[in-house]
């Protein structure tokens, strides 16, 4: 059998490695055979911000997605090669009608691949349906975004299931198309992953994370998501499924604003197990859903973010000053400041940390260690397991203080280590060195007299390092310098904010400032990291 005469409509999965809630493949799907394809990209895996461990994740993610597609009659295709080449290659047996994807939000990289694509498109006169990503507005022509753009657009209908694909006509020779294997890491030139604690990808997974946080441990997740103990259970741990999108975001919205009306309308029988304030934990869950989405739509709004000062005043201000000893330490887990340390450690070792640790680690190279934020964002990027750009590079400029939106946000690493970790169970689960030093010296192991020291089986110095910097000393200066930007950015009048997309006016309506709160314990300066109440 020879293709059909209208073409294939290739359906290309990037970050949305799904079959729910996926309006390309829904659309695709009503207008004849569907090619669904995942591009592996030389680019991509070769990139500065690509580490085996993305690979691990997306292995898992797309074997899921084969069997889910299998299941509706096509299974997927996976190619290894730059994209457009790919596609011209298909497009050879398989005659294509039209490529449909969601948009990505794009780094630099990805933008080239894509703009390589929208050529190869327009030479071949195929139709490339690029259809949003649920709560984000592409920047187009003249577009005026509601400030509340995403939460309508979380509310739209769900795009259905499709019930089923309608088989792929053979080649010209009469073969069927090979689906092709999911390459190890070993023959993508990867070394193995090295987490220990892996969480599993893949669409099953994540809707079954969904279920288990709204119906079981999101109980207390206003109350455990800033500590690095109770956070693992508590927070819901979306991250990853949204990054590979193996969960509609969509979905996910919908879901706790279901369960949020389950709550307020079912009272104690419908808050199940696990009792708790369901209103407050759900509430506050909705807000990092609305910051996630206006931390991407900043990104979508000025890309240059992911290797340029969000507000320039800040240029110049560490570039000349990188000093690879402290960045060394700081990237092994050995800066001997306890929390840091394990938080460093804890990411190595299972790829995933609550916000909070994520923002001190980041506050501490950029602040104490006083390193630009380039290089501690890529090594953070590699190491978590839910890298997202849209989110990764905003909010590392905010904690390095260059988004020019609020005062110095300087996390003091002993303070956050004794609310967040009192007892010592997370520091001595990642810092083995630090397991017989008692609980009155642990967060800060340098006052240790002597004799304490050599009873513990520690030595600081020997066993542990020394602190690298003194926070106290460190963090004044810091504070100092940037204060001296952004006093100097004000009286030139240049200190309102992130500037406009490059060519395009500022608008009213973009991406709100971070909320300025009182510091929280441990924490100097103000804090942005707290959402709305009510983002659902
Ligand atoms: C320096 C730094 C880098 C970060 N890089 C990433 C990243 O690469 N990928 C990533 O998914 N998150 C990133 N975050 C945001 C946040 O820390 C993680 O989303 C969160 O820890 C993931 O755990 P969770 O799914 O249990 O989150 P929950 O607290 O349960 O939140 C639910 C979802 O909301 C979104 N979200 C939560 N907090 C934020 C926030 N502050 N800003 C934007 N969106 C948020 C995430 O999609 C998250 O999965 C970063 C934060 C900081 C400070």
């Amino acid at each position: 059998m020879t293709p059909s005469g209208g073409g294939v409509h290739v359906v290309w999965f990037r970050r949305d490695l799904r079959v729910h809630d996926h309006a390309p493949l829904h659309q695709a799907a009503r207008r004849g055979p569907v090619l669904p394809l995942y591009i592996v990209e030389p680019a991509v895996i070769g990139a500065a911000d690509f580490s085996p461990r993305h690979w691990t994740g997306l292995r898992d993610a797309l074997e899921d997605l084969r069997l889910a597609l299998g299941r509706l009659g096509q299974p997927l295709v996976v190619r290894f090669g730059d994209a457009a080449d790919v596609l011209e290659r298909l497009g050879r047996a398989w005659p294509i009608a039209a490529l449909w994807s969601h948009d990505e939000t794009l780094t630099a990289a990805a933008a080239v691949r894509d703009g390589a694509v929208r050529a190869w498109a327009r030479a071949a006169g195929i139709p490339w349906h690029a259809l949003p990503q649920p709560g984000i507005v592409r920047p187009g022509a003249g577009d005026e975004r509601r400030p509340d753009a995403w939460r309508l657009d979380l509310r739209q209908p769900l795009a259905p299931v499709p019930t089923a694909l309608a088989p792929l006509p053979a080649d010209a020779d009469g073969r069927p198309i090979e689906p092709g294997a999911l390459p190890s890491h070993a023959m993508l030139g990867l070394a193995p992953d090295d987490r220990v604690e892996i969480a599993p990808a893949g669409e099953a997974a994540a809707l079954a994370a969904l279920d288990d946080f709204l119906d079981h441990r999101g109980a207390r997740y206003h109350l455990d998501a800033a500590s690095p103990v109770t956070a693992w259970s508590g927070s819901s741990r979306l991250s990853v499924h949204l990054a590979h999108g193996t969960l509609s975001l969509r979905r996910a919205h919908q879901a706790a604003h279901a369960r949020l009306a389950a709550v307020r309308t079912g009272g104690r029988a419908a808050r199940g197990a696990g009792g708790g304030d369901w209103l407050h934990a759900l509430a506050v869950f909705g807000g990092r859903i609305e910051q996630r989405c206006h931390c991407i739509q900043a990104f979508e709004d000025l890309p240059a973010i992911e290797t340029r000062n969000w507000e320039p005043a800040y240029d110049g201000l560490r570039e000349d000053a990188f000093d690879a000893e402290r960045f060394a330490a700081w990237c092994a887990g050995r800066t001997g400041y306890p929390l840091v340390d394990a938080a460093m450690r804890a990411l190595a070792g299972a790829g995933w940390l609550n916000f909070r640790m994520r923002a001190m680690l980041v506050s501490f190279a950029a602040h104490d260690l006083w390193l630009h934020w380039r290089e501690p964002a890529l090594h953070l990027a590699r190491l978590f397991a839910d890298y997202e750009p849209g989110i990764h590079y905003p909010q590392v400029q905010i904690q390095a203080g260059t988004a020019g939106r609020a005062g110095p946000r300087i996390y003091n690493p002993t303070l956050q280590a004794r609310a967040q970790d009192p007892d010592g169970l997370f520091i001595r689960r990642w810092v083995p060195e630090l397991e017989g030093v008692p609980d009155s010296y642990l967060h800060a192991p340098w006052l240790m007299p002597d004799p304490v020291q050599r009873r513990a089986g520690c030595v600081v110095g020997r066993d542990y390092p020394a602190p690298v910097v003194d926070h106290n000393a460190a963090a004044r200066v810091a504070r100092a310098r940037l204060a001296r930007v952004a006093h100097a950015a004000a009286t030139d009048g240049d200190a309102a904010g992130a500037p406009p997309r490059p060519g395009r006016p500022a608008r009213a309506g973009g991406w709100a400032a971070p909320r300025v709160r009182r510091p929280a314990p441990g924490h100097e300066g103000p804090e942005a990291e707290q959402p709305r109440l009510g983002g659902l």
